[in-house]
C-alpha cells in the first residue's frame, strides 16, 4: 500500500506521475475540467469524446507537459467501447489506472404522459447513453483492472440520481443516473476481487452550458434553491474526481460522492 510505504505525505497523495488515466466525455465542459485537473498532477491522459478531440489534446499536452492522446468512440455503441478499451490498453502496455465514465446526455424530455416529446424512442436514446453506455465501459475496463490487480473506475452520475428537482420532467435522464450510483455501489464490491475501487460523483448544477437549452425561468428558480446560491465551477467538481483516482482514497470503494453546495440537503 503506498500510504504506508513511505512517511506519511499529503502532498505526495495526489499527485498521479506515472498513472494513465482515460476519461469519457472530455471534449468539453465537466469531463475536459477532470482531464485538466489529472494532468496538473502529472497523469498521461486520453481523451475520449464522439468526435475525437484532438485540439483538446494537443491544447493539455502542452499546457501541462504530459502526454495527452485522443479517441473517439460513441460510448453507446458496445463493439466499438470494446474495441476502444483494448486499443488504449495495447497502447500503454496493458496499464490503465484510472477510469472516469464521464460521458452523458442531459435531456428535458417533457412528461412521461406526453409521447410527442417522450417516446420509446427518446427514452432509449437517453439510457442508451446515459447507462449502457455506463455498463459498456465498465465491463471492458474491469477486464484491464483484472488483469492489473488495481484500478479506479469513477462513475458520473448526479444529485438527479438521488433527489427529483421542480419543476423537472427529465424522468429518463433521472433514471439513468440513479442507475448509475447503484451500479458503482454493485461493481464496487465485485472489483475487490481484483483490489480495484469504484465510486460514483453527483454533480450538482455545474456551469459547463449544458443546461443552458433550459428556459432562464427555469434555470433561476434552481439556482436559488442552491444554499450556496450559486452553480460550481467545473474546477471545483473535478477535484473530487482526483480524490478518488489518487491515492488519498485507497480505502473508499461503493461510495457516492455528493458535490452540490448543498442543493440535495435542503
Ligand atoms: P457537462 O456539462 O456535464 O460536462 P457536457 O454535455 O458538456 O456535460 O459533456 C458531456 C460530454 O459527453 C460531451 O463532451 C459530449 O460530447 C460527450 N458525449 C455525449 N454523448 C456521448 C457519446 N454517446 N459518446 C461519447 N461521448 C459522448
Amino acid at each position: 500500500n503506498d500510504i504506508r510505504a513511505t512517511k506519511f505525505d499529503a502532498s505526495k497523495l495526489f499527485r498521479l506521475d506515472g498513472k494513465v488515466a482515460v476519461i469519457t466525455g472530455s471534449g468539453r465542459g465537466l469531463g475536459r475540467a477532470i482531464a485538466e485537473c489529472y494532468a496538473s498532477v502529472g497523469a498521461t491522459i486520453i481523451l475520449w469524446d464522439y468526435d475525437k478531440p484532438t485540439e483538446a489534446a494537443s491544447e493539455i499536452s502542452e499546457k501541462y507537459g504530459v502526454n495527452c492522446v485522443s479517441v473517439g468512440c460513441d460510448v453507446s455503441n458496445s463493439k466499438h467501447v470494446e474495441e476502444t478499451i483494448e486499443k488504449i490498453s495495447q497502447q500503454f502496455n496493458g496499464k490503465i489506472d484510472i477510469f472516469v465514465a464521464n460521458a452523458g446526455v442531459a435531456w428535458q424530455s417533457g412528461s412521461i404522459l406526453n409521447s410527442e416529446n417522450l417516446d420509446d424512442k427518446n427514452w432509449h436514446r437517453v439510457m442508451n447513453v446515459d447507462l449502457n453506455g455506463v455498463y459498456y465501459c465498465c465491463k471492458n475496463i474491469g477486464k484491464v483492472f483484472k488483469a492489473n490487480n488495481s484500478g479506479s473506475l469513477i462513475i458520473t452520475a448526479s444529485m438527479s440520481g438521488s433527489i427529483v428537482n421542480v419543476p423537472n420532467y427529465q424522468a429518463p435522464y433521472n433514471a439513468a443516473k440513479s442507475a448509475c450510483i447503484h451500479l458503482a455501489k454493485s461493481l464496487a464490491v465485485e472489483f475487490t476481487e481484483f483490489n480495484a475501487r469504484v465510486n460514483s460523483i453527483s454533480p450538482g448544477y455545474l456551469d459547463t452550458g449544458l443546461s443552458d437549452f433550459l428556459p432562464i425561468e427555469i434555470r433561476s428558480r434552481w439556482w436559488s434553491l442552491i444554499p450556496m446560491g450559486r452553480e460550481a465551477f467545473p474546477e471545483e467538481i473535478a477535484s473530487a474526481y482526483l480524490y478518488l483516482a489518487s491515492n488519498a482514497s485507497t480505502y473508499t470503494t461503493g461510495t457516492n460522492l455528493v458535490v452540490d453546495g448543498g442543493y440535495s440537503v435542503v
